[in-house]
């Protein structure tokens, strides 16, 4: 794979301000005003009196969950769905526990949707329940056997862990770190790439699981080093958003990089790679469509509200 050079598809630009951005506004998903009630979880009166008051998410095996006609988050009543045997306690709102249950979309008459869909439509608390819920529910699916003795495990705490028949052993849903990091060149321009097997203009900033033993910085730098071949620099911490597809947490990073030095698209991985003037991320970002070739990630994601900071702030 090679980096196109074609300046008229993705312009460059001129000299501007400096790399002291921050995110526009708070990412979605990470701002919810959910109370998580781990106190809660484990009295089984208590849990029983919550789930009788309470209101439930369905969520089917592809993260979606039942919409009504105003395009809300169709909550049902708990007496609807069954007694709780699976259910997994999502928080309090207003007052009301929220469940989350998977469930089947082909036993309901309504339209369903996924979080991806709906992100951008929800306020911070139905958008936070919702994250809540496909993360959570994953996690249960994911880990009905012990990883230690192979038995089957059962749902305690109101679903906020596991515990195996064979050994006793407990484990906890889990979330996998990853990086995402926002390299400009301390003046105007800003590295984006695409991943090979995204659509010809999707063009995002660069991302990376962190591994065994790193930490985040170095993860940041290893990953854009092994993904467009640069090297970075003053690294510095910007955000984070939880990401339930399967169960990572984006923690969002700038750094600065030497426009001059060559990229080196990681073949196989990125299928291109362009530093992109202000201007064009700018308008880009206004349309929410293909501008000078690229389309950038939509709202509900953590790029897309460092790219505002980048571009807007
Ligand atoms: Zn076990």
């Amino acid at each position: 794979m090679t980096a196109r050079s074609d300046s008229e598809r993705i312009g460059f630009g001129g000299a501007s301000s400096g790399g002291g951005f921050q995110l526009d506004s708070s990412p979605l998903l990470a701002s919810s005003p959910v109370e998580l009630s781990d106190t809660h979880r484990d009295d089984p009166d208590t849990v029983a009196e919550l789930w009788r008051g309470g209101k439930v998410l369905l969520v089917d095996e592809y993260g979606r969950t039942p919409v009504d006609a105003e395009g809300s988050l169709a909550w049902d009543a708990p007496g609807a769905v069954g007694d709780g045997t699976n259910a997994v306690l999502l928080g309090l709102h207003q007052g009301v526990a929220r469940w989350g249950v998977r469930a089947c979309a082909r036993d309901s008459e309504l339209l369903w949707s996924d979080l991806r869909v709906l992100g951008d439509w929800l306020g911070d608390a139905e958008a936070g329940l919702f994250a809540t819920a496909v993360g959570l529910l994953a996690w249960h699916d994911r880990a009905r056997y012990c990883a230690l003795c192979g038995a089957g495990t059962e749902r305690i705490r109101s679903g906020w862990a596991r515990r195996c028949g064979g050994c006793w052993h407990e484990e906890y849903p889990r979330t996998d770190p990853s990086m995402i990091c926002l390299v400009h060149d301390g003046a105007d321009r800003v590295l984006l790439g695409r991943k090979a097997g995204w659509p010809d203009e999707r063009f995002s900033v660069l991302a990376g699981f962190v591994e065994m033993g790193e930490s985040l910085e170095g993860c940041v730098r290893r990953e854009v080093c092994e993904e467009v071949g640069v090297e970075v620099s003053d690294i510095r911490y910007l955000g984070s958003q939880p990401w339930p597809f399967p169960r990572s947490l984006m923690v969002g990073f700038a750094a600065v990089a030497d426009p001059e030095a060559p990229l080196h698209p990681a073949d196989g991985e990125i299928a291109e790679a362009h530093w992109v003037n202000r201007e064009h991320v700018r308008q880009a970002l206004e349309t929410n469509a293909s501008v000078h070739g690229m389309r950038l990630p939509p709202g509900i994601s953590i790029a897309h509200r460092m790219l505002r900071g980048w571009a807007l702030g």
